[in-house]
């Protein structure tokens, strides 16, 4: 029960651990340093744990030396909530900005970020792992209580072919800036409820003729225009993610 005398924690950390009352957690090797060297936490200072299933729990700091430290489950703080059913799929651009991508869509409330391989997208590998580590960071500081799938590098026919009949594929297409009959707000607003969706950015050269084709031919496929300027790809993402937050996602009641 969470009172007017339960501790606020000083900060949050998400753990793979089941999390239940007086579990003992062993923090990872970075935790431990931003836990006991950044953050320079003392015995029985609160922190907050989340697993993506178990909800958000209060954990009080067990020192163990000058820079260990392990962590003792006390009390539920908050029950678990889902974030929506919603995809981000982009073609990966240079190395910072794939961070900042994936910080923010995390941010925006995806639940899968899905770096796609397109004719025209010049990088060959992702680091996935740098990618869930920020993914993770803007999760603790969102106050998400999950972090969204990373899934791998993947060619967009095999990431179609990924995706249920019945998620609307949103297909940001640079070809239709400045279209006003495929604004994305209007778009999603007309197309109705929305249960699970994807929205898919193309890489700095664009979508080929061969992808466009591809795409209009698919299912549920909404080709929307992000406004009459051409945006990088990663202002695009969030653009994208921000109109469908607002139309259709957990920003309306
Ligand atoms: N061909 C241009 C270029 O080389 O810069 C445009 C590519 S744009 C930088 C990258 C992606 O952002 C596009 O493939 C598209 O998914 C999205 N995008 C950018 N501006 C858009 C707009 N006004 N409407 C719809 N999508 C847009």
């Amino acid at each position: 029960m969470v009172t007017m005398t339960t501790p606020v924690p000083k900060s949050r950390l998400f753990t793979p651990a089941e999390l239940l009352k007086d579990a003992e957690i062993l923090p990872s090797r970075d935790q431990q340093h931003y836990l006991m060297t950044v953050m320079r936490m003392n015995d029985g200072d609160p922190i907050g744990l989340f697993n993506g299933r178990d909800g958000e729990w209060l954990a009080r700091v067990n020192p163990t030396s000058r820079k260990q430290c392990t962590l003792t489950v006390q009390q539920r703080l908050r029950g678990q909530s889902t974030s929506p059913d919603l995809w981000l799929m982009f073609a990966p651009v240079k190395k910072a900005r794939l961070d900042f991508i994936a910080q923010k869509a995390t941010e925006m409330g995806c639940s899968r970020i899905w770096p796609v391989r397109t004719d025209y997208c010049q990088m060959s590998r992702v680091n996935d792992d740098r990618m869930l580590a920020n993914a993770i960071e803007a999760a603790e500081q969102t106050e998400r209580l999950d972090i969204p799938e990373i899934l791998a590098f993947t060619p967009l026919v095999e990431v179609l072919a990924g995706c249920e009949n019945d998620r609307v594929l949103i297909f940001c297409d640079e070809e239709s800036a400045g279209d006003s009959t495929v604004n994305a707000v209007t778009a999603l607003a007309a197309y109705g409820p929305v249960s699970k969706a994807a929205i898919l950015i193309g890489p700095e050269g664009g979508f080929s003729d061969a992808e466009r084709k591809l795409l209009e031919t698919r299912e549920n496929c909404l080709k929307v225009s992000l406004g009459p300027r051409i945006l990088r790809a990663d202002t695009a993402a969030i653009a994208a993610l921000a109109c469908f937050q607002s139309v259709c996602g957990d920003w309306v009641p």
